[in-house]
């Protein structure tokens, strides 16, 4: 029986041979290898990983297959379509918005549309329990992962800058040279020498020249056109559809989307998982499978174990979730800067790290920010709650404003979790409900930021400065750790409770760490991916 999805679209860059029409389809009936759930940043890479060893893999992803160059039009409401939709319930003293704030569906999962910021993590990031007696340390150090984080941005084309003042030393240079400055960049560099703040070009996963992905082909080097959040129509942003989806295609995996996933099924004892139920429209499909790999995300994937009461004898499934303190800093300048051109984050300054005499613990970021205009005017109304003519007129400044956005640690906290609420969405499936407080650490980061922000705005000569307050991000939920009665999973990322179970995916994180966590992510997967081949050999 034939199973494959229609491919019709070349998704690739002009110059890469058209991969998808030639994907490899596994019958229902066949069990296969693994199955893996979601091909955003924690699903593509070990998805890629587990092909490249030989296996027979499947990726069921709930959202579409795009084609950016045909699909992906420079207009936020038509791009839409790459944000989960689905309701989420938000409850807590900072309920966190969802939407466009938080996840993404496609193949190609968040990373479609993420920003594509990749910092690297700090050694000391990792260890927050011994440093602060908080929060948790990860189970393993920062040396065991770097050799990963070094093989992501040599892979997919990661351009930064040749050195940087804060952090461990690295095994590689980044592939490729920094990203041009946008005026927000400028501006805030501007700001930083004036109050003796350092600031570098920051590392971001998009091309500053032409870049071959290895075994996959040629991509374009960004064109500026900004937008990136609505998702990058040339190839230019390393979106897992541009790099390890098309390598793991090349590699006879099989990628169905609109393929939503609902239920497992398991061995007589239940200790195993031997097929994942999923619908497509409208029909229910099962695909056997030997291994399950887990990767929708902080909020589905607890969601769905839950659903299906597997996977929480440690009671702590859902528990311990954390969102980054994201305040961002607004200002009108005098001139024109044209907020949505370039790469919207192209400077950072991690000075706030560790900070000496800081009155708080751990660290935060600063970064330059751009935007596109419907995301700007629905952060206004949100966060001033300006309307009508007040509103019209301050979006008459639009094309002049510029922003600075801070991104900081969250400790775990007992008040923040993922739960099943009572309300039923189409499907008839249980929404979650997810409860939010920051915690009086994560608040004195976000004073200390503002204060910062507002300064480095001030010496650069805008006006009109404002503050958005957001939390960012969604971490944990399914912690990874040594110990089976606090985390989830184990530090290969292997379920506690079940012999074929991984999850890799923003859930496992067992502290939020104080910078993006797309390129830890994909880090963990390839290491998740490594831990299970070996197992098998
Ligand atoms: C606007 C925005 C900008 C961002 N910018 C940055 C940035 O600059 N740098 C950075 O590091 N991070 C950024 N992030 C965060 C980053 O994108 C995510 O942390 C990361 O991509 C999450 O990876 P993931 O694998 O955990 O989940 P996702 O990438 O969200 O992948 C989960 C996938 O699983 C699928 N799925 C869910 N449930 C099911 C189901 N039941 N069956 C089948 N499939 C399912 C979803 O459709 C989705 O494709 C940003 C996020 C947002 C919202
Ligand atoms: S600015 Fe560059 S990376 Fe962003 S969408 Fe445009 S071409 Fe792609």
């Amino acid at each position: 029986m034939k199973n494959a999805i229609e491919l019709s679209h070349d998704i690739l860059p002009h110059a890469v041979p058209n991969y998808w029409s030639t994907m490899q389809t596994y019958p229902l009936h066949e069990e296969v290898d693994a199955v893996v759930i979601g091909t955003g940043a924690g699903g593509a890479p070990l998805l890629a990983r587990l092909a490249q060893a030989g296996m027979k893999v499947v990726a069921l992803e709930a959202g579409p297959r795009f084609s950016p160059f045909d699909d992906f039009a420079t207009d936020e409401k038509s791009q839409a379509k790459l944000f989960w939709r689905h309701e989420r319930l938000s409850a807590g003293q900072d309920p966190l918005a969802f939407g466009n704030n938080n996840s993404g569906t496609g193949v190609g999962g968040s990373t479609l549309h993420f920003t594509a910021y990749v910092p690297r993590p700090h050694e000391n990031d990792l260890k927050v329990k011994t440093e602060f007696g908080r929060g948790e340390d990860w189970p393993f150090s920062y040396a065991e992962l770097e050799p990963y984080l070094s093989e992501v941005e040599q892979f997919i084309g990661v351009s930064g800058p040749s050195s940087y003042p804060w952090g461990a030393s690295r095994s590689k240079s980044y592939p490729l040279p920094p990203l041009d400055l946008n005026r927000a960049a400028q501006y805030m560099q501007k700001g930083c020498d004036r109050l003796g703040i350092r600031t570098s070009p920051a590392a971001n996963a998009a091309l500053s020249k032409d870049f071959t992905v290895k075994g996959v082909g040629q991509r374009p080097a960004c064109n500026r056109r900004g937008f990136c959040q609505a998702g990058c129509n040339n190839g230019a942003k390393s979106s897992t559809d541009m790099t390890y989806l098309p390598l793991a295609v090349v590699h006879r995996a099989e990628i169905r989307d609109h393929s939503y996933v609902t239920e497992f099924e398991l061995s007589k004892d239940k200790r195993t998982m031997t097929g994942v139920v999923y619908k497509r429209g409208g029909k229910t499909y099962r695909q056997k499978c030997r291994a399950v790999f887990l990767a929708a995300g902080g909020i589905e994937t607890p969601r769905l174990l839950l659903l299906n009461s597997l996977a929480n004898s440690s009671g702590q499934l859902g528990r311990n979730f954390m969102a980054h303190p994201g305040s961002e800093v607004w200002g009108e300048f005098p001139d024109k800067d044209e907020p949505w051109r370039g790469i919207p984050g192209a400077l950072i300054s991690e000075d706030f790290h560790r900070a000496p005499k800081a009155e708080y613990e751990t660290g935060y970021l600063l970064q330059s920010i751009g935007v596109m205009p419907v995301t700007y005017v629905s952060q206004k109304v949100r966060g001033e709650k300006l309307w009508g003519e007040k509103l019209k007129a301050h979006m008459r400044q639009y094309p002049f404003v510029a922003g600075i956005n801070m991104l900081g640690d969250c400790y775990p906290s007992s008040e923040n979790f993922v739960e099943l609420s009572d309300e039923l969405d189409d499907r008839g499936l249980r929404k979650p409900r997810v409860h939010f407080t920051f915690g009086e650490n994560e608040k004195r980061m976000m004073d200390h930021a503002e204060k910062k922000m507002r300064a480095i705005w001030e010496e650069a000569g805008a006006r009109n400065i404002w503050t958005f307050k957001r939390g960012a991000h969604i971490i944990g939920t399914a912690r990874m750790g040594h110990d089976a009665d606090s985390c989830v999973v184990d530090p290969s990322g292997k379920a506690f409770d079940l012999e074929n179970l991984y999850i890799c995916d923003n859930s496992i994180f067992p502290s939020a760490l104080s910078v993006n966590p797309a390129l830890t992510i994909m880090a963990l997967s390839l290491r998740t991916a490594d831990h299970y081949l070996g197992r098998q050999s």
